[in-house]
């Protein structure tokens, strides 16, 4: 039967439950927009950056096309457009938008393994990996978790490095009480649908306290000028609609309500899956506010889990199945797969289970239940 049919079935994500539960008022977010007819910059644009800049912490926000163009200008102003030769420490347990970012804008990722337990990059290896040619750190606060902020820009400014944060999973995460952006030289946002905070298309944001790296990005970002017809320099077209920031200015209204309601499934698969060691849950580092972007755990024999989950209704996947350094779009850096062995160990026992602020205690039972059937039953 397709699982789709089966009427208890659990998605990985639900989008139509958000937007049913608040349609009059994106239904008036939109309606609004059209009749003011701005659709490129405008009064929805200019609200949403504003609320979103004071929701991040007091800084400022230049808002661009997509999460990954973020990234890329975030490093092309901080950096300037690289030759190829530069380098820049990250994470190959990640997607790929983290080092395409990196590619667009002129240099090559180095890669540091995993801390095993929060799947974030391990702040130990991050010192001996720089070399003369790094140029900046790009942490990713992987799964809604961030990492030890305080910590890396201490190495960072050791060694002179730029650091931007790969925050596109990490909306309104803390450590030590400071956000994506707080301690870094910017933070970057996506705004893709399933993201924590999502628009219905493309979308992302650059944060920082300094206002005139923000000015520059926005510029970038809108064919290098300030003035309609007057261009500074060459820049790109990667900016967001007025309709997605509509859309966005209400889901901000309740940002804060879906992420305790994250935790709370969290909280749940917790205590529903707690006392079985065949299940490895998620570990959250003390300091750390985690906003469940993902819910991952570890199982043996994964891939037949994960088929036996599927069958069974249960939308659960893999974030991510093949590492970075492990992408045949990556193997000219000339990685090997046991270069990054903890990496590689993860990616092969990793699995998401279905995670959003809709998700009832019912279907958390139902999918923990499945979940421990599954693992009974997996055969290698
Ligand atoms: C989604 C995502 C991105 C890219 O965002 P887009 O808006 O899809 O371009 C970058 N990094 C991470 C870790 C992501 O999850």
């Amino acid at each position: 039967m397709d699982a789709r049919m089966q009427p208890d079935r659990v998605p990985l994500v639900d989008l139509r439950a958000q937007y049913e539960a608040h349609q009059d008022e994106f239904d008036a977010a939109v309606q609004g927009c059209l009749a003011r007819s701005s659709f490129v910059g405008g009064p929805d644009h200019e609200a949403f950056r504003k609320s979103f800049a004071a929701w991040c912490g007091g800084g400022d926000v230049a808002l661009v096309g997509n999460g990954t163009d973020a990234i890329t200008l975030a490093l092309v102003e901080l950096l300037r457009q690289g030759d190829g030769s530069g380098e820049i420490v990250t994470t190959s347990h990640t997607f790929i938008a983290t080092t395409e970012a990196i590619a667009q804008a002129g240099y090559r990722p180095l890669f540091v393994d995993i801390d095993p337990h929060t799947y974030l990059m391990d702040l130990d290896r991050v010192e001996a990996a720089i070399g003369p040619n790094t140029k900046a750190i790009v942490p990713v606060h992987l799964y809604g978790q961030m990492l030890d902020m305080r910590r890396l820009r201490a190495i960072a400014d050791r060694h002179k490095l730029v650091v931007v944060e790969d925050a596109a999973q990490a909306h309104g995460a803390r450590f030590d009480g400071a956000g994506p952006g707080m301690l870094g030289h910017a933070a970057t946002f996506s705004f893709y649908p399933g993201k924590n905070l999502g628009c219905w298309g493309d979308g992302g944001a650059v944060f920082s306290r300094d206002a005139a790296l923000i000015r520059r990005i926005e510029m970038r970002a809108n064919h290098g000028r300030m003035e309609k017809y007057l261009h500074q320099f060459e820049g790109v077209n990667s900016r967001l609609d007025g309709l997605q920031a509509a859309v966005l200015a209400v889901k901000l209204r309740h940002i804060d309500a879906w992420t305790k309601a994250r935790r709370q499934v969290a909280a749940w698969y917790d205590e529903l899956l707690a006392g079985d060691n065949r299940v490895r849950r998620p570990h959250v580092d003390p300091r750390a506010e985690h906003v469940f972007h993902l819910y991952v755990v570890e199982v043996a024999h994964r891939d037949a889990v994960l088929q036996e989950l599927n069958r069974n209704g249960i939308g659960a996947g893999i974030h991510y199945p093949v590492p970075l350094h492990m992408q045949p779009a990556l193997s000219h850096l000339g990685y090997a797969p046991e270069d990054l062995p903890l990496t590689r160990k993860a990616a092969d026992r990793i699995l998401s289970l279905p995670i959003y602020p809709e998700l009832t205690r019912r279907q958390a039972e139902r999918v923990a239940r499945a979940l421990l059937d599954a693992v009974g039953a997996a055969r290698p």
